[in-house]
């Protein structure tokens, strides 16, 4: 299984049968691929929305690394 992310939220007792998976966001001017790529739980989702990120900025969820990049350098490339 992939291991992801280290924060004390994913880390919480709770059931999780996905597990990790990878998000790509909504690009900036500035945003390079690392910027929006990340590897997260549904948990760790969860706790991001809350602490501001727009549920409408997630523009997809990828089981497949490859896939996500593909996804943000389509992105980086359509955005001005
Ligand atoms: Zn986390």
């Amino acid at each position: 299984m992939v291991t992801g992310c280290d924060c004390a939220f994913c880390k919480e007792e709770a059931e999780d049968e996905v597990g990790y998976f990878w998000m790509v966001t909504r690009p900036t001017a500035t945003s390079e691929i690392a910027d929006i790529v990340s590897l997260v739980s549904a948990r760790h989702i969860a706790l991001l929305v809350a602490g501001g990120l727009k549920p409408s900025d997630i523009m997809g969820t990828y089981i497949s690394e490859t896939k996500a990049v593909w996804a943000a350098k389509r992105l980086l490339t359509h955005t001005p």
